[in-house]
């Protein structure tokens, strides 16, 4: 399994172009999933990614609806697991089936539906660093043919040079 990749981003705009670039080299099937503290950037990142894709319009925070599907390219499906109870059902009840792989998914506080995750998925913590810096790690889970092509996307994701991200050296 490839190393995990560990940035650190100055600022919001940052965080949108890494995650731009990342949803302009989806295929379709890759579901990530966001953790970190409310404010840590998980909308943001998947405002870049809704971005990468293409789709137009505001992408706003799901906390209190089940769902929200984005035209882009490929459809992006945006959960937020955050509120117990109506989403962990959705998911538990089926709603993991809506992942699929002709989509491109983007799961808010996913560790609180880790049971329902797709296998494999691209594990994504944001952490604070400053008021204006986050820590933004990535590494795949899971194992197989999905796996290492997950693998492959996120060995490929190379920050802008002066879009303010900076990519930090891998874990030895
Ligand atoms: P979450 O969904 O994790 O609660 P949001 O993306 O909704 O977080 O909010 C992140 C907040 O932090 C926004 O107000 C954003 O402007 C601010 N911010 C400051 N620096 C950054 C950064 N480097 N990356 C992402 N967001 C940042
Ligand atoms: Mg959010």
């Amino acid at each position: 399994m490839a190393a995990e990749r560990r940035f650190l981003s100055r600022d919001p705009e940052a965080t949108l172009d890494l995650a731009a670039r990342l949803g302009a080299a989806c295929t379709g099937g890759e579901c990530f999933a966001l953790d970190g503290d409310l404010g840590a950037g998980k909308t943001t990142f998947v405002r870049g990614l809704a971005r990468g894709l293409g789709v137009d319009g505001p992408v706003t925070s799901p906390t209190f609806t089940l769902m929200q599907e984005y035209e882009g390219r490929l459809p992006l499906l945006h959960f937020d697991a955050w509120m117990e109870g109506r989403e962990r059902s959705f998911l538990a009840d089926g709603g993991a089936e809506a992942l699929t792989p002709d989509t491109v998914q983007a799961i808010e506080w996913s560790a609180r539906v880790a049971d329902w995750l797709p296998d494999p998925h691209v594990a994504v913590a944001l952490a604070h660093e400053d008021a204006e810096a986050r820590r933004i790690t990535l590494r795949v889970v899971g194992e197989g043919p999905v796996a290492a092509r997950l693998d492959a996307l996120l060995a490929a994701l190379e920050p802008l040079p002066g879009s303010g991200t900076d990519l930090l050296e891998a874990l030895p």
